[in-house]
């Protein structure tokens, strides 16, 4: 909807609420009709002069607050929030918060409105503080979700992710919703990581368990804890962990892969880690699997080594994969050839470079880095490596 569609909508809500307001009125009370305000011709001149601001401002101040009008304040509030104007939001909330005809249902409506207010104009203790309150006093209501939703919110954008976990914990007792359930394992996995800088592997280790036990596919918790084991030289244990996090979700494998070599590489277990990659060459091929084969194949046989990389490319082209192949035919060429081939590769090589690595699941939002939660659209673990002709 366009802006001005938006404030035409709202003129005739405030319209419909100021004939409702009055109708109440007039039929409970029986006083005399009362004339439209003038304040609301104030800012139906506002509004067809483009002044959307002063409109908005004219129409509140014509609007009684009563049950009727109670949502068309509320939804004022929000327009002002979303549009930026968070102080008009909060005023017009703290107005409707110091009415006393207002239910204590529609008390708390407001509050956490208020909150989201706070929250907006980077108010965060003062969010904070209303909420705890809220939440305290109001375990068995409805709004209890709603409430410990915005906390762990607010946790959330502070890092403060001790806190975000515990309230987290709560609300996922309380909604066993997917995508609350989600981000708590990523709130341990990102106390893990935190632990597992200061070298501190055993409650690292722990924490990277609690985010499994709160979400068993969490890939992230399980390369975490592979990483953790890995540096107390359980190499063992950790190609375990490693191996589980391809089964949970393959689509990380560029990311296993360097790390099961390195583990292999530290028990002597080369045997392993080929029949490994096999294997899963066989399931689902993907460029980081075929080049750790070639790579393995060129240690002993070179020709093998580019027939194997041509025919997987004819199944599974990709531009690693071309880059590979021009790199292995540099080695054997001369002169003109070898020009030529520099040039391809250099050019293939930009090419790569500039293409982004990763991409949200949710959003869309492309990169070169690995993102834990999405730096867009803030979903927890929707980021992964592209696939395809450009990618894996
Ligand atoms: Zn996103």
């Amino acid at each position: 909807m366009t802006e001005i569609g938006l404030f035409l909508v709202l003129f005739i809500a405030l319209f419909v609420g100021w004939t409702m307001g009055r109708k109440t009125s007039t039929s409970k009370n029986k006083q005399p009709k009362k004339d439209v305000p003038t304040d609301y011709f104030r800012g139906l001149n506002h509004l067809l002069n483009d002044q959307h601001t002063e409109a908005i401002d004219a129409f509140v101040d014509s609007l009684e607050v009563n049950s009727d009008t109670f949502d068309i304040h509320l939804t004022l509030g929000n327009l002002f929030r979303k549009k930026g104007e968070i102080q008009k939001a909060i005023n017009i909330h703290q107005n409707l918060l110091a009415r006393p005809e207002i239910s204590p249902h529609e008390m708390r409506m407001v509050q956490l409105e208020l909150a989201s207010d706070f929250m907006s104009a980077g108010l965060l203790d003062r969010a904070g503080r209303l909420l705890l309150n809220m939440a305290s006093a109001s375990k068995k209501n409805e709004f209890h979700p709603k409430i410990l939703t915005l906390l762990v919110d607010l946790y959330e954008f502070e890092q403060s992710w001790d806190k975000a976990a515990q309230i987290g914990a709560e609300l996922v007792k309380e909604t066993s919703a997917k995508k609350e359930i989600k981000r708590l394992a990523h709130f341990h996995c990102e106390m893990a990581q935190e632990l597992q800088e200061k070298e501190q592997w055993k409650v690292a280790y722990q924490q990277y368990k609690l985010a499994l036990d709160v979400d068993p596919s969490c890939v992230r918790a399980s390369i975490g804890a592979a990483d953790v084991l890995n540096s107390q030289r359980r190499y063992r244990d950790a190609i375990k962990e490693l191996k589980h996090a391809v089964d949970q979700d393959a689509e990380f494998i560029s990311l296993i892969i360097p790390k099961l070599k390195e583990c292999y590489r530290k028990i002597w277990g080369s045997g392993g880690y080929i029949k490994f990659l096999q294997e899963q060459n066989q399931k689902r091929p993907t460029t980081t699997v075929i080049m750790a084969l070639v790579q393995h194949y060129m240690e002993t046989d070179k020709e093998y080594a580019e027939m194997f990389l041509v025919e997987q490319l004819r199944a599974h082209p990709t531009i690693k994969g071309f880059k590979e192949l021009i790199n292995l035919q540099l080695a054997d060429s001369q002169g003109y050839n070898q020009q030529h081939l520099v040039v391809l590769f250099e050019l293939i090589e930009q090419l790569a470079d500039a293409k982004h690595k990763y991409q949200c699941r949710q959003c869309g939002f492309p990169g070169h880095q690995l993102h834990w939660q999405c730096p867009s659209c803030k979903s927890w673990g929707t980021v992964k490596p592209i696939h395809g002709l450009e990618g894996e």
